[in-house]
């Protein structure tokens, strides 16, 4: 245990990440506290050192796709020890005894705690959290490119399993990035027929290759139309408004529009878009505990793994930059 985290702040809105030290006070008794091997860079991690959903508090610690070493654990810590490799993502608690928690959607607890919001997170030599969000990595996932998995990943597995899309469905992707790119693998891997949509060109090759068996220019009117009523499912990782009736007109009866990206703009379709053939809009939030372990098994079985940037810990703010900058291919990840 120790008595001073070194971390990498941001102490205003938008500003320059500093070096931070803190201390974390006396560990709690259901916690682990994790030496930080690696932490991806998730555009979350922007969205709160600039105060985009207005919930930021600084100093500010983010990051939130770790992968450490157990170094200390707290007298009831179940399901992990003291120098087991894990992962920490989005979720660093859970109350363990709200409805949802005890359904197994820990990632639906209203009382959850948040790894960067009101606490200090990944961009730091130490993080801690409760035990249940310390997942072990398995046999045949690679630790150093492992981070991005625990928010990027599991938001797009999460509703692949939880909706239970089948490998005879034909599914769409929408936007080829760091979540897109997973995305796609997963679902080759599930066995669908895949179909990844994308506004940038010079992604169609790198999108065939992460699997998608075919690919549209979203821009494109005709290639739109060509794919009309096909879809059983559409997975949104962009968080930018496109023409949502368009991606309706898309799918099957009983299809589903579902949305992962954080769209700011509301979503604006006409409820006979969805009545006449029975189709849905949802979305939904990272996944549960054995969901993330059951992404990590599948991961290995199938050699699924991110597309990384490898950034030192102390080129943190160039890091921010190139995220930013819209060029990470795919993830960035800091060691
Ligand atoms: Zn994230
Ligand atoms: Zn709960």
């Amino acid at each position: 245990m120790s008595d001073s985290f070194h971390a990498w702040a941001a102490t205003e809105a938008s500003g320059k990440l500093q070096s931070f030290d803190y201390s974390p006070g006396e560990l709690g008794s259901e916690q682990v506290e994790l030496r930080v091997e690696s932490c991806g860079i998730c555009h979350s991690d922007l969205s709160m050192i600039d105060n985009e959903w207005g919930q930021s508090t600084y100093p500010l610690v983010a990051g939130h796709e770790v992968v450490g070493i157990v170094e200390a654990a707290g007298d009831h810590v179940k399901g992990v020890t003291v120098g087991d490799r894990v992962g920490l993502g989005w979720f660093a608690g859970s109350c363990m005894s709200c409805h949802s928690c005890l359904s197994g959607h820990h990632n639906l607890c209203q009382n959850s705690e948040q790894t960067i919001v009101g606490r200090h997170g990944g961009f730091a030599d130490r993080v801690r959290c409760h035990w249940s969000w310390a997942i072990l990595i398995p046999e045949g996932v690679d630790p150093a490119k492992a981070g991005p998995l625990f928010c990027g990943g599991i938001t797009v597995f999460g509703p692949i399993a939880h909706y239970g899309v089948k490998p005879t469905d034909r599914v769409g992707v929408v936007g080829i990035g760091g979540l897109g790119h997973l995305a796609l693998q997963f679902l080759d891997h599930w066995g669908c027929h895949v179909t990844a949509f994308t506004s940038t060109d010079s992604k169609a090759d790198e999108a065939r290759a992460f699997g998608a068996d075919a690919v549209v220019n979203s821009r494109d009117d005709a290639g739109m139309k060509s794919i009309a009523g096909s879809l059983d499912f559409i997975l949104v990782t962009a968080n930018v408004p496109l023409d949502w009736e368009a991606y309706l007109g898309a799918l099957r009866p009983d299809g589903r529009l579902h949305f992962v990206g954080a769209v700011l703009e509301p979503i604006p379709v006409q409820a006979f878009s969805l009545i006449g053939q029975r189709k849905s809009i949802s979305g939904s939030p990272l996944g549960s505990p054995a969901t993330v372990a059951d992404m990590l098994e599948f991961c290995g079985r199938h050699g699924i793994a991110p597309k990384t940037e490898h950034f030192a810990f102390d080129q943190i703010n160039d890091a921010l930059d190139h995220l930013r900058a819209g060029k990470a291919r795919y993830r960035v990840v800091l060691s």
